[in-house]
């Protein structure tokens, strides 16, 4: 800022890194904005490397000291026919109008040393009170960009804040205006707002905006299981979830989906309790469609999609069953299938919690011990392979293939040792 304002320009610090540095918080990234033209933003920083990431709508990044640095142009945007890209950006010389077109007061704020903070909006106000409020007409500023509907509760998940009750409103009437949104910003700012410490909480207070993303969610809002292993409806139970796993994205979108295909597969049993047959199978292919329909990449889909068809693990305490699972889903996904699980034990009554948890980790602690001891799981881990059954007289392709499934099978159930010798012997008598 120092070099911009040297030649003349003025500039500030602005919008999130603002609220952070008032919060306390290490800000995520730093954005200035001035009222020096690009060309002339490009020429102050002759020195540094520059990126033009968006010189059309003012903005330029300036490497300092390796860490990005946008460099925006005071601007204000008219129009938004598409309500999602403004029509026309207009380069402006005021920062009070530049302010003006942003998202929430809390993100309206400016800093310079010679100015000190500018808050034409009552930003630390809010700040202080914890609340998210547009600046300026909400229904307006959500019409313009529906996007910003899921900003406000990505704000609210991350920092707490409440959203004051106009802004509220408005966000309720435009959110079909989310229909226009590229998927990809919608599933980014969807983990942004799952990855908050409120997740739990916004998905209780606002679920309007979760099911106008993912319609299939809505049947699981205040859906009663009718039965003893719950105490919450199938939606406050996945808020429970979300909140019970690390805030890493992907365990939070599988806990969202854990029981996306609990109401479809709902049916009252004899003894009149609640069921839900095949609930994981919906689930997964519900929760790939979902997926799919929001851009998600494919190795974060295929992890999602197992973990929620894996979710409802009722384990066997035996080796063989401890083997199986590992020969299925491998080492790094049962790791995260614990976390799945447990949370999910969690967030259900206290029936027979504690019975199920020391079950739950029973296992664990089986799984762990077959990783330890390497016992045989997998095709590659057995002591005989294609080869040996060709030499045997077995014929390429299928009757190979069946062959060592069925010895894997063997060696896991302990049926067989793992040993050469009685493999073949047991293939050889076997050959067709
Ligand atoms: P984060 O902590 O997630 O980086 P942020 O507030 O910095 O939050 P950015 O997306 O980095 O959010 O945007 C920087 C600033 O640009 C915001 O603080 C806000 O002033 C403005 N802004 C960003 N997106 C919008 C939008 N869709 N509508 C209006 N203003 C926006
Ligand atoms: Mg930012």
């Amino acid at each position: 800022m120092g070099i911009l304002s040297t030649d003349g320009y003025e500039a500030y610090l602005v919008g999130g890194c603002v609220r952070d540095l008032v919060m306390g918080v290490t800000p995520g990234d730093i954005d200035i904005c001035t009222s020096a033209l690009p060309e002339d933003v490009k020429r102050a920083f002759s020195g540094y490397r520059t990126i033009d990431t968006g010189i059309k709508h003012g903005t330029v990044t300036v490497l300092i000291e390796g860490c990005p640095v946008e460099i925006t142009t005071f601007r204000s945007e008219q129009g938004y026919s598409d309500s999602r890209h403004p029509d026309d950006v207009c380069f402006i010389s005021s920062i009070e109008e530049d302010l003006k077109r942003r998202d929430f007061t809390i993100n309206a704020l400016a800093y310079n040393e010679s100015r000190g903070l500018v808050d034409f909006h009552g930003g630390l106000e809010d700040i202080r009170q914890g609340i998210i409020r547009c600046v300026g007409d909400p229904d307006e500023r959500f019409s313009e960009d529906a996007l910003r509907i899921m900003r406000a509760v990505r704000f609210s998940s991350k920092l707490g804040f409440k959203i004051e009750a106009r802004t509220l409103e408005g966000m309720r009437r435009n959110l079909p205006g989310l229909k226009r949104i590229a998927n990809e910003r919608i599933l980014s700012e969807l983990y942004g707002i799952l990855c908050g410490d409120g997740a739990g909480r916004v998905m209780r207070e606002y679920p309007e905006v979760f099911f106008e993303v993912i319609p299939e969610l809505k049947p699981m809002w205040g859906f009663d299981q009718h039965n003893r292993h719950h105490c919450y409806d199938v939606w406050e139970h996945t808020a429970y979830a979300v909140d019970g796993v690390p805030n890493d994205p992907l365990l939070r979108m599988t806990m969202l989906l854990h029981d996306i295909g609990k109401p479809k597969s709902f049916f009252i049993g004899d003894d009149g309790t609640g069921r839900f047959l095949k609930h994981p199978l919906y689930g997964r292919d519900i929760s790939d469609e979902v997926l799919r329909r929001l851009g998600c990449d494919n190795a974060s889909r295929e992890l999602i999609v197992s973990l929620v068809e894996a979710h409802d693990l009722r384990p066997t305490l035996s080796r063989s069953f401890a083997r199986r699972c590992l020969n299925k889903w491998g080492r790094d996904m049962m790791r995260l299938l614990f976390i799945v699980v447990h949370e999910d034990i969690c967030a259900q009554s206290e029936w027979k919690k504690d019975e199920k948890l020391e079950t739950l980790r029973a296992f664990e602690a089986l799984v762990q011990s077959v990783i330890d001891d390497m016992d045989c799981v997998s095709l590659s881990d057995l002591t005989v392979n294609g080869d040996d059954l060709l030499a045997l007289g077995f014929k390429e392709g299928k009757s190979v293939g069946e062959m060592l499934s069925e010895l894997l099978s063997l060696v896991i159930d302990d049926e067989l040792p793992n040993e050469k010798d009685a493999l073949l012997a047991y293939a050889a008598e076997r050959v067709s």
